[in-house]
């Protein structure tokens, strides 16, 4: 067979040699040991938390290491493309801070080893298509979906392995002059690799799993599809070699194909970048409590899996990173304990910490991850980063932060100081509910008086107490005068009095002070009553308890 004639006829097109194309993308000048990475999302419309989690990795790896990071938009795909795309991943990354060195940006790229879009890229793909054509290594493959099909079933019918390979693979040796033919007559074909038929083994040295030996690739698998545009087996070692990329960070739903991308790299005399096959995302379900498994996060039934979901719901950027580091990286959970106030940038992130098997997202583990965090940051953070969320979410409650910077900065200092800060923050959209009392626009008295009260006692209450407040007073002063009130309305001043002898009390001051902080804010689950009042002022204490009588 003259493969040079074949190259020829199926590539007329493309002159430039392979020396030429490597020569476009020159090494990259970097300090010893630094990481190339990469994220390469398909713009389907759908970032997965597993986009981020691939991302931090990474980011961390090249970042720690004085390399790069870039995103690369694998668009091989077109029937899964939707408009708009590559804009979702991008905000969605930004969102996270995520930062790229190189990459596919909105209108276009930043990077000189672009582009980074992989159908621009179809050009240097037909290069090393025609090499390897010419090397005997690719051949053109006119089979119709029918009669690939078909192959198909009588393999599984006879029990041996399907796909295209060996005897089944027809068009492996067609004649010039059938392939000529069937060009002219316009006959859709696609390029397909000559796989050897072996039974060696490959070992890869996986930087998450360890070795991992399977059998060498033996199939005709396709690097080009009818339309020219590569599979993402041919995409991805044309475009890491090209890019230089240094680690592969992907999902280990690609292990079953690296085969294939090994027999590759090994085709065109290329050395294989380092893989590491990530955990996928697991949660715990069942039917019930005592009866839970784990299971893959589906994209149908978990609404988690999106990032999306955590955008909308105001999960703390930096409380999903921090989720994210703890699933990554066994000793994260312990270096924050020894770094309190670190920034988790500096936490030493590494490969050999990772798991390997199933990494569990659990959404309460999440919140609880992010009331630390929340109440780690300063009261100007949290309203800057709380702000910058409703803007997009919540419109009208950005403005009311607006109006009143100084009451808000005022509200999230509450319970702020002390040994014991409160936490009550998990989230933005939590906090809009859980802060919306401050402003008189949002609040609502939601929770009823306590039942035990009767409404005599609780107008005489709240009389007694407005008559004496004394917005002045400072805690302990004011403290002593919902003591002394409490005594003399017959309420047990201390709680384990009333315990004790229920029925010599009203009830006790857990009783008075609930009311207090119903009648103030809604809920009897709020913060400090005295540091409260100052936040809302004494025209607003006067007037919310003046309801209730
Ligand atoms: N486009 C592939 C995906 O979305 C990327 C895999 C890779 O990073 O190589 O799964």
């Amino acid at each position: 067979m003259d493969y040079q004639a074949l190259a020829d006829l199926l590539f007329p097109g493309v002159t430039e040699r392979r020396e030429e194309v490597e020569a476009r993308f020159p090494r990259r000048v970097l300090p010893e040991g630094a990481c190339v990475t990469r994220i390469g999302p398909s713009p389907t419309g759908f970032v997965h938390l597993g986009n981020l989690y691939n991302a931090i990795i990474g980011e961390r790896l090249a970042h720690q290491s004085g390399g790069v990071f870039y995103l690369r938009v694998e668009d091989t795909d077109q029937k899964r493309e939707v408009p708009g795309a590559v804009e979702t991943v991008l905000d969605a990354m930004a969102y996270f801070g995520v930062r790229f060195d190189e990459g596919a940006t909105v209108d276009g790229d930043s990077g000189a080893y672009g582009p980074y879009r992989q159908r621009q890229r179809k050009d240097i793909y037909h290069v090393f298509a025609k090499w390897l054509v010419e090397q005997g290594k690719a051949y053109p493959c006119f089979c119709t979906a029918e009669e690939l099909d078909a192959v198909r079933a009588q393999q599984t019918a006879a029990k041996e392995t399907t796909g295209y390979y060996g005897k089944y693979a027809v068009c492996r040796d067609l004649p010039l002059e059938t392939v000529r033919a069937n060009l002219a007559a316009g006959k859709p074909w696609v390029l397909r690799y000559r796989g050897e038929t072996t039974d060696e083994r490959i070992c890869v040295e996986d930087a998450i799993r360890g070795r991992l030996e399977m059998p060498r690739n033996s199939m005709d698998f396709v690097l080009l599809k009818s339309d020219g545009i590569p599979t993402y087996h041919f995409a991805h070692v044309v475009d890491d070699h090209l890019m230089q990329s240094t680690y592969i960070i992907r999902g280990e739903e690609w292990i079953a194909s690296l085969p294939m991308h090994i027999e590759l790299f090994r085709a065109l005399g290329w050395p294989e970048p380092i893989y590491c096959h990530t955990a996928t995302l697991m949660k715990m379900d069942g039917a019930s409590k005592r009866k839970l498994s784990k299971r893959k996060l589906s994209k149908r039934k978990d609404p988690e899996l999106a990032l999306s979901y955590y955008q909308q719901e105001g999960i703390c950027q930096d409380a999903v990173w921090e989720f994210l580091l703890t699933l990554l990286n066994s000793n994260f959970e312990e270096w924050r304990i020894a770094n309190p106030q670190a920034d988790y940038h500096d936490f030493p992130f590494t490969l050999e910490k990772m798991a390997s098997s199933g990494a569990l997202v659990d959404l309460e583990k999440l919140e609880n991850i992010s009331k630390e965090v929340i109440c780690r940051m300063s009261a100007g953070q949290v309203y800057d980063k709380w702000l910058a969320w409703c803007r997009l979410y919540q419109p009208q409650f950005a403005a009311l932060l607006e109006r009143y910077p100084d009451k808000t900065l005022a509200a999230l200092n509450v319970g702020k100081g002390g040994a014991k800060p409160r936490k009550d923050l998990t989230g933005w959209k939590q906090a809009c509910d859980f802060m919306r009392f401050y402003y008189d626009e949002t609040f609502t008295a939601e929770e009823e008086m306590p039942a035990q009260v009767d409404e005599a006692t609780r107008k005489a209450f709240f009389a007694g107490y407005l008559e004496r407040y004394d917005h002045a007073a400072d805690s302990a002063a004011w403290f002593a005068m919902v003591k002394e009130l409490t005594g003399e309305l017959g309420f047990a001043v201390k709680p384990k009095d009333y315990k004790k002898h229920p029925e010599d009390y009203k009830g006790s001051i857990v009783h008075t002070t609930n009311m207090l902080r119903i009648a103030l804010t809604g809920h009897a689950n709020a913060p400090d009553i005295w540091e409260v009042s100052h936040v809302l002022g004494e025209e607003t204490v006067r007037a919310r308890l003046e309801r209730y009588l």
